[in-house]
């Protein structure tokens, strides 16, 4: 069964409105030796009604914690379903195996450990952190797992390594919409939408001709090709319309990966590998580079593709 993310990462709220999504508490300093530490003491209530046990031995590869086998964590019961997801399909992934230590989800904090600012979204249970000890705070290196990092982003957790100067996070994960003005990548959030494809795994290369195509659409003799945005191409035969040049924009196919799929006879999109006579093209596709070379067929491979 899919997790919905789409709705999670719709009702998702902004940072600002985290305090109105997710419960407001009322909360006093910790203080040590007469001194702030930056951690607070909540209204115990709030902690009963919000937060859920979340069950980590059951995520394959799920990395320890202080040297020692992490076993659950205390979350927001918003937020635990995605992270749920979240980690299943990491573990599945192989993803889970790449982190090296997990540190933390609710903590009751200021942000950085400083009295002087807002709450942290550690205080609600709505942020986790992995690979603290070579992602300290305020530090842009991030020797994390990038593909862990674009798996959580996609899923709509935003990444604290996104931030700049002082406020690099490399280590922290939280669900929120992202913070305004931040750079967010192409990916961000692509779950939210199963029909916007994610983006290429490479980009694709048209040689028509020996002309080099990356993105846009071409008609060539008879058949109109187009590499979309997410590295996906399509190719049909050009209809009437087009070639009066009265349609400017032809409808792309909907819900397609990143491939090259072919409008066959029978009018229905089929993906399309290897070689082939399309239309009187001769289409070849490099499965290792995914460049996809186009010229007229000749005479005889015309006459082998009717045989
Ligand atoms: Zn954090």
């Amino acid at each position: 069964m899919q997790f919905d993310y789409a709705s999670a990462i719709a009702q998702r709220p902004s940072d600002a409105a985290v305090p109105e999504f997710y419960g407001k508490f009322t909360y006093k300093e910790a203080y040590q030796n007469g001194k702030a530490t930056g951690a607070v003491i909540p209204d115990p209530k709030w902690a009963g009604a919000n937060l859920v046990k979340v069950d980590l031995t059951r995520f394959k590869g799920f990395p320890p914690c202080g040297g020692q086998p992490s076993k659950t964590l205390w979350m927001h019961k918003f937020v635990a379903p995605v992270f749920e997801a979240c980690m299943e399909e990491a573990a599945a992934l192989g993803l889970l195996s790449e982190l090296h230590e997990y540190n933390g989800c609710y903590v009751p904090r200021h942000m950085g450990w400083s009295p002087k600012r807002p709450l942290s979204c550690h205080s609600w249970g709505i942020a986790v952190d992995f690979d603290a000890s070579t992602n300290p705070y305020g530090v842009s290196r991030f020797p994390i797992s990038p593909a862990f990092v674009r798996h959580m982003e996609e899923r709509g957790w935003i990444w604290g390594g996104r931030w700049t100067g002082s406020y690099a996070d490399g280590m922290h994960f939280q669900f929120t919409d992202p913070i305004p003005g931040t750079k967010v990548p192409v990916w961000q959030d692509a779950k939210a939408s199963v029909k916007k494809p994610v983006l290429p795994a490479q980009n694709r290369r048209l040689i028509i001709d020996g002309q080099v195509i990356t993105q846009g659409r071409v008609v060539y003799h008879g058949v109109t090709i187009a590499v979309l945005e997410d590295g996906s191409a399509y190719l049909r035969p050009t209809t009437g319309e087009e070639q009066a040049g009265r349609v400017a924009q032809p409808p792309a196919p909907s819900g397609l990966s990143a491939r090259v799929t072919l409008l066959n006879q029978a009018g229905v999109w089929e993906p399309f590998a290897g070689r082939a006579v399309y239309s009187g093209l001769m289409l070849n596709l490099d499965a290792k580079t995914g460049d996809l070379w186009i010229r007229q067929a000749t005479p005889e491979e015309l006459s082998r593709a009717r045989a």
